[in-house]
């Protein structure tokens, strides 16, 4: 067994395309590092019946860092077992209550911290006899504190702004946020901080996206927030993330989905995959020179090799040629 390993989740649509592509820069840039693919989404359903198997867990709490390709597909959409059960019960087996998504482009340079365990996404969910449906949002001081004091510790590593998002002119559990957010903010006096209410953050993001260093929410205003984010710089096909708890290690996946529409079809950007690998590599395996010339890699590919999500005619494989050529060189 190598020193480090990693394991690698090739998921559903275009996940295997995405992943195919990142194992090949992982073995060019980090040759030493273990690579061992598992089943999760859809294609553990179709294998084993439920979409996290055991064996697949207990690797990836073996493991130095999970590497995540995107889940999901239409054929489940109605189905009790759905593939996004697999995702959802791995971030919290793993603990890691703190999604951090980078965007960058044209003067815009921000990381959505978004809340990863808790809210509407992990609450009492249910219909009543009379046919209403609910879901419920409920959260924990302990759990806004933590992920928090994540923010606000990356904050002071960059431009020492954070903006916490809430809807406390409605929600009790964003007041609570508030309240918490602000004690935290207290043993950060480095920090600049401010609240926004989520309506205002989606209409500042659309047209004023420069004024945020690190933007603190919770699981579902995240969720959306950084869909945003990636949109106005970019797209979708651009936008990394690293999940990450309060063991070493932690979970990285692209912000984007199993994108069904294109799939099989080899045009599916690959940055966001590419761009995850060197969040890894910077942040669980503590190669921040490899991780450096990964992003740059990928930066050039964007210049010189665009898919057509972002306005060229290269396919997936022609933008990670060009990326691994520029490793290689
Ligand atoms: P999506 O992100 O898959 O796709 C949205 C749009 O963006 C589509 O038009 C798609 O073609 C495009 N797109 C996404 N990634 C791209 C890429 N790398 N290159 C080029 N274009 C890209 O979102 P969706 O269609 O709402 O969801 C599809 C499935 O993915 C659903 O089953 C959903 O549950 C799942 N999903 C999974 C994750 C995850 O694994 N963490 C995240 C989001 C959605």
């Amino acid at each position: 067994m190598p020193e480090v390993h990693v394991v690698l989740l090739p998921g559903d649509g275009v996940g295997p395309e995405v992943a195919h592509e990142a194992r090949l820069a992982l073995q060019l840039i980090a040759p030493d590092v273990g690579i061992e693919e598992r089943l999760l989404g859809a294609a553990a359903i179709r294998a084993t019946g439920t979409p996290l198997p055991d064996e697949t867990l207990e690797a990836c709490r073996r493991a130095d860092a999970v590497l995540k390709a995107p889940i999901g597909d239409p054929e489940f959409d109605a189905a009790d077992v759905r593939p996004e059960q697999g995702v959802f019960l791995l971030r919290s087996e793993l603990g890691v209550y703190a999604n951090l998504r980078p965007s960058s482009l044209d003067g815009v340079d921000l990381v959505i911290v978004r809340e990863l365990l808790g809210g509407i996404y992990y609450g009492a969910r249910g219909v009543r006899e009379d046919g209403t449906v609910f879901d419920t949002c409920e959260y924990r001081p302990d759990e806004v504190e933590r992920v928090a004091r994540r923010a606000f510790e990356l904050a002071g590593r960059r431009r020492r702004k954070l903006t916490s998002i809430d809807k406390a002119n409605v929600l009790e559990t964003s007041r609570m946020w508030r309240r918490v957010v602000r004690e935290v903010s207290a043993g950060y006096p480095d920090v600049e901080m401010d609240e926004m209410l989520v309506d205002n953050a989606a209409m500042q993001l659309a047209s004023a996206a420069d004024q945020f260093d690190v933007v603190l929410a919770d699981n579902m205003f995240g969720d959306i927030l950084s869909d945003l984010a990636a949109a106005v710089t970019g797209g979708l096909g651009l936008a990394p993330s690293a999940s990450l708890g309060d063991r070493p290690g932690g979970l990285f996946e692209p912000v984007h989905g199993s994108a069904p529409d294109i799939a099989g079809r080899g045009c599916a950007n690959p940055a966001a995959m590419l761009r995850t690998v060197a969040l890894m590599l910077d942040l669980a395996l503590d190669r921040p020179a490899e991780a450096r010339a990964l992003e740059r890699a990928v930066d050039g590919s964007i210049a010189s090799s665009p898919t057509p999500d972002i306005g060229g005619r290269a396919s997936t494989t022609e933008f990670a040629d060009a990326v691994l050529g520029a490793l290689a060189a």
